[in-house]
Order: C-alpha cells, then structure tokens, then sequence
C-alpha cells in the first residue's frame, strides 16, 4: 500500500522545478542520509526532511532542489545596482531570483522571497534556462546576474542557465553572501566572470550568529579566495547596521584583508542600512558613521571605497587613485559622466584603473518581466 507520504513525494517529483540536485554525498553508516556540499552549512539531512535553506529536500535517500528555474524575480537592472561598479560599468544584467536562503539575516531586504520558505511556501513562476537567456537576449542585456535571494541555494539552475548565456555572448555575475563551499565556487569554474560578495556588519563573528544566523563567518574568506583563484573580479559590500554592525575595528580587519588578499583597488562599498523585517526598530545608518568607517578603509589602504545608500554623497563617485581626478561620476545606479579613456585610464594621468571590461553606457530603470 502507499502511504500518503510517499505519493506526495511522487507528485512532487514530476514537478518540474523539481530536479536532482548537485554536490550532495550520502552519509557513510547512515542509509538514506544525505549530505548537502552546495554551501558551509553542509547540511546532514534526513529521509523526507529539507535542508537549513528549505529548498532542497532528501527523497529517497536523494538530494534535490525544489526550486529549479521557479523564479521570483525576472528584472532588468543596470549593474550598478549588485553593485558592481567596476565591471562593465554602464551595463544591463537581466537579474533572477527564487525563494529561499542559507542565511536568517533579520534585516533582509529581501525577506519576502529570501525567507518564504518558513512562511509562505514554495512559489514562483517556472522558467527555463532557454527562456532566460532568450528573455536576456531579446531584452539587449549585456549580461545575468543571480541575484536577490543567495544564488548558491538554486545552483542547478544558475549553473545551467550560466553555460548557455555563455555560449550566447553574455556574462554572469552573481550577488552572494559568500558561505557556497569551494567546490561550489570549483564547479562553476569561468562560467562565473563576477560576484558581489557581501559582508554583513563587518564580518563580526558574534553579529553573524545573533542577526545572521550563521557560526562560523571566517569560512566566507576561503570562499572568497577561490573566486579570486577562478579569476572571478570581485567586488566586496560590507552593510553597516547601527549599533550592532558597525564596530571600527571590524571595519579596519576586513578592509586589511582585503588589501592583502584581493589587492587594494578592489571596489569595497559600505552599505546604508534601512529598517526592514525583524529589524524595523533600528535607525538608519547615520551618515557619520558610513564616512568615518570608508576614512578607516582607506586607511588601510584601500583606493575605491564606495558609500552606498546615500543618493548624491561624494563617495558615490569613482575618483583615479594616482591623481584623484573624478573619472567616473555616479547618481544612485546611474553614471552621469564617464571621462576615462577607451582603455579605462584616467584622462589626467593615464593611470590605469582595476576596470574589467568596457563602458557600455546603456542606462536603465530596473523593469520586471515576470
Ligand atoms: S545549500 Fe541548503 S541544504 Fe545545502 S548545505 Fe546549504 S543550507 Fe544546507
């Protein structure tokens, strides 16, 4: 006789953004037990149960994700939005999405769809990586980019979606919080060409179990190094929440290992916090502090620290890290002036800035196609 379970499981197997997932191992003296290797959580995961992320669920002693190609998000953005400002500026990346997460960050922006798995469910609309990349193309984006939620959760789709808009031309960038494990980084190889990675209140390890829900931040770092190891070009956010997320010294650690292991004209933007979910009680990052940690990075060494959040503020702006000349001039997402030369030097000097790819100068607001 089968029992209910079982013919719910079935059902949910013909779904199709149901699929076999990657990186997964079964557990040695535990039959039907899995083990997730898509991010640090390395979940251990029963028969019938879901992983931390809520999205990828042991059947039958088999890994698989729930959401492939089940997407929340279909936008068109320019690229300064990641943001990745040094990495053809000026370009349009269609940006996708589905639910779920890895992290419980209790000021996520993004909570509707990051954090669904817990209240809403599953949903989306299903799309498949040839609709994407045929929407990518039709629409004249430069690139993807799997972004929103933490792409590392809806790997199989990014990964396939990734080798066919490559084939066709575009670029891939992703926007993550850094905890995928090497062998995620490993598998995705030169299919990825940038990532976001971003850090939350500084990297600190107590701000990452009480408001992230995470234990162990330091593994981000090796994470980070086999990006850079796959020649991905990396720039790094670090969001500053009052109070709690905004130590100097955090600050002044990250910003040292990142010159020393990145190089110090790799782009570091301190985030503007707003309150948002379980956060609604903290203020907005005051202005002092996001300009008195960018003085710290700089400090440090670092040439292009960016305040985000923060229409109109000065360090918006990309300034030549020889002579100081404005080079590029930025409103929000927007560039208003570009004055470096075809092969990104500075029109002053000739310096030549840690740019990858040329100014495409195809200006958007972000539009939905879903
Ligand atoms: S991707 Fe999900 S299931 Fe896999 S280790 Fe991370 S949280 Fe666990």
């Amino acid at each position: 006789m089968v029992s209910s379970k079982q013919s719910s499981e079935e059902a949910l197997l013909a779904r199709p953004h149901v699929r076999p997932a990657m990186l997964w191992e079964p557990v040695p003296g535990k039959p039907g037990w899995v083990r997730c290797n898509l991010c640090e959580k390395r979940c251990i995961i029963a028969p019938g149960r879901y992983g931390a992320c809520g999205v990828r669920k042991n059947i039958n002693g088999k890994l698989y994700t729930l959401v492939y190609g089940l997407l929340t998000a279909m936008n068109i953005d320019p690229i300064e939005k990641k943001p990745l400002y040094h990495f053809y500026p000026g370009s349009r990346v269609l940006s996708i999405s589905t639910v779920g997460c890895n992290f419980y960050c209790k000021f996520c922006q993004n909570w509707v769809i990051s954090q669904s798995r817990l209240e809403k469910g599953l949903y989306g609309v299903y799309k498949t990586p040839e609709e994407v990349v045929d929407a990518a193309l039709r629409y004249r984006a430069d690139g993807i980019s799997y972004t929103y939620n933490e792409p590392t959760i809806f790997f199989e789709f990014m990964y396939d979606t990734a080798r066919l808009a490559k084939k066709h031309g575009l670029f891939n960038t992703m926007v993550t919080n850094g905890y995928a494990t090497p062998e995620a980084v490993d598998t995705l190889g030169s299919l990825m060409d940038a990532a976001t990675v971003d850090f939350k209140g500084g990297g600190n390890k107590e701000f990452y179990r009480k408001y992230v829900g995470v234990y162990d931040p330091e593994k981000i770092y090796n994470t980070i190094l086999a990006m850079r190891d796959k020649g991905w070009f990396l720039e790094i956010t670090n969001l500053v929440v009052p109070k709690v997320g905004d130590k100097e010294e955090d600050v002044r650690k990250l910003s040292r290992w990142i010159v020393e292991n990145l190089g110090p004209e790799t782009p570091f933007h301190l985030l503007r916090f707003h309150p948002d979910y379980k956060m609604m009680d903290y203020p907005p990052t005051p202005l002092e502090t996001l300009e008195k940690l960018a003085s710290i990075a700089m400090d440090e060494g670092l040439k292009h620290v960016y305040i985000g959040n923060v229409l109109g503020h000065p360090l918006e702006h990309t300034y030549c890290p020889k002579c100081g000349y404005r080079v590029i001039e930025r409103f929000g997402f927007t560039i208003v002036s570009w004055r470096l030369t075809k092969d990104n030097r500075c029109p002053k000097c000739g310096y030549k800035l840690n740019i990858r790819g040329e100014y495409r100068g195809r200006p958007t607001t972000p539009y939905s196609l879903l």
